[in-house]
């Protein structure tokens, strides 16, 4: 896919590589710039590959910089990435994006690997006013729940289709938003995710008398 050409790649040095379930790691590197809570970065192994962007997964004063990926085995770069250890050089861009999320009262939503951008908000100390909304498919994959639910408490809501427990709501984030009888409408609602998510989710919250305007979305094509 061509996402991101034109960016110039920098080398950076791999600090560590978590693998965090089966097939989602958090990668941190040195961070050689300053970046806005909400930014992407354009990543590759080497200088001339085409290079995949990914939303910055971190605190703007942490010192290391991260991301969070799942590995998609027939895609180009997460299979090297995911085999990343420390000390050794990847690439990446300097950050840019304007999914900075920076309205409030504001409904976050995230399915998957999606909520990159929220842990880097919450890390960041802007998530005043805010409820976040996170699905996934199985229980592992609420990345950095035990620390959302630390920051966010009962504003922080789980929605898992394939398993059951006493921290989250079974069946899925759209039957929710679907269901739901007093959604805020002059809310912010910033999405990220799936294309098919973001589609699903904007056509719910427009249903809802969500003005199209206040629908912003990071989509992970
Ligand atoms: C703004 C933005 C932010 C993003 N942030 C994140 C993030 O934080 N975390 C994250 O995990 N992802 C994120 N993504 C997605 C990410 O950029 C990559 O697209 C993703 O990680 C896959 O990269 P890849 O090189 O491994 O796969 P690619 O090589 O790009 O392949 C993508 C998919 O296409 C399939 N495919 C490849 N070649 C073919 C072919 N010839 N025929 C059929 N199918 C094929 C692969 O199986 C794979 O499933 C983001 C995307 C955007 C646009």
């Amino acid at each position: 896919m061509n996402q991101h050409k034109t960016k110039e790649l920098k080398a950076v040095n791999v600090i560590s590589n978590e693998l965090l379930t089966d097939d989602v790691h958090y990668i941190s590197v040195d961070k050689p710039f300053d970046f806005k809570a909400g930014q992407v970065i354009a990543v590759a192994m080497q200088p001339t590959d085409e290079p995949r962007l990914y939303s910055i997964a971190s605190g703007i004063s942490k010192k290391h910089l991260s991301i969070l990926f799942d590995v998609k085995p027939e895609g180009e770069l997460t299979p090297p990435l995911s085999v990343v250890k420390p000390g050794d050089t990847i690439y990446i861009s300097e950050p840019f994006g304007k999914f900075l999320c920076l309205d409030s009262p504001a409904t976050w939503i995230a399915t998957g690997t999606g909520i990159a951008p929220f842990i880097s908000l919450v890390e960041s100390k802007q998530a005043n006013n805010v409820n976040l909304l996170h699905g996934a498919r199985t229980l592992d994959k609420f990345f950095f729940q035990d620390y959302l639910e630390e920051q966010l408490g009962n504003n922080y809501q789980r929605f898992c289709t394939t398993e059951a427990s006493e921290k989250t709501t079974e069946g899925r984030l759209t039957s929710y938003l679907k269901n739901s009888e007093n959604l805020p409408t002059n809310n912010k609602y910033y999405l990220c995710g799936s294309s098919q998510m973001v589609i699903d989710v904007r056509e719910i919250l427009i249903a809802k008398g969500v003005a199209f305007d206040n629908i912003i979305a990071e989509i992970y094509f």
